[in-house]
Parts: structure tokens; sequence; C-alpha cells
């Protein structure tokens, strides 16, 4: 039996019993054990996020400017150094600039492989009109 059954089942015998005060008491009983639940609940999703905060933390190496795990990467340092999250960065082809990383979470822009920011790379000289 659960706590919960356990006090509905403690409810419906105070009622048998027409007790005022006993059925008062069984109320906040029933009305805190919800809290309880839900308060636990709330701990299980915090302990989650905390350990997977820690894996990554313990999987992911600052190289190059950016974070890896392993060969997987890069990861966005910013994201990474500010939240200890692992966005992933997604490669783009610079059309007027060299080719760079953009993290979809916070859109910072790196380039490959020194995280030189986009606004101060050099421009990229073009061979004619695309
Ligand atoms: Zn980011």
């Amino acid at each position: 039996m659960s706590w919960y059954e356990a006090i509905k089942v403690a409810v419906q015998v105070a009622e048998k019993v027409k007790d005022a005060e006993l059925h008062a008491a069984m109320g906040a009983l029933r009305m805190e054990g919800a809290r309880l639940a839900e308060e636990n609940a709330k701990l299980r999703d915090e302990n989650r996020e905390l350990r997977e905060k820690l894996a990554t933390r313990d999987a992911l190496e600052f190289r190059e400017n950016f974070f890896w795990k392993g060969q997987e990467g890069p990861y966005c340092p910013r994201c990474y150094q500010e939240h200890g999250k692992a966005s992933r960065m997604t490669e783009h082809r610079g059309r007027y600039i060299n080719d760079y990383y953009k993290c979809p979470v916070c859109e910072l822009k790196l380039q490959d492989p020194h995280g030189t920011p986009v606004e101060q790379a050099p421009v990229r000289r073009t061979r004619g009109l695309l």
C-alpha cells in the first residue's frame, strides 16, 4: 500500500468515527502528503539535472577554445562556462567570411581552430562575383 492509499484509507476510517477534530487532522495530513510528494518530485528533477551536469563536466575537455568530448564536438564555451550546459555547435559555410561554428542556444559564432569570434575574424577574399 502506498503512502497515498494509506492516508486515503485512514481518512475514510476517520469519516466513519464522525469526530470533527480527527477529520480535520486527517485532511491536514492528506494535504501535507501531497505537498511532500510535489517537493520530492522537484528534488528528483533537480538531482537528475545536477547528475547530468556532473557527468558532462567529467566528460568535456577544453582544446583550441572549444570544449570536446573526445573527438566529438565542438561544444559552446559560453554555454558550458556560464551555465554548465553542453551545447553542440553546428558548422556553417561563410559566404563573405571564413567558415564558422554557431551555437544553437546562445548563437555564439566562433571560427575553427582558434575560436576567433566571427566579428573579429578577417574577411575572406573572394575571387570575383559569386
Ligand atoms: Zn552557447
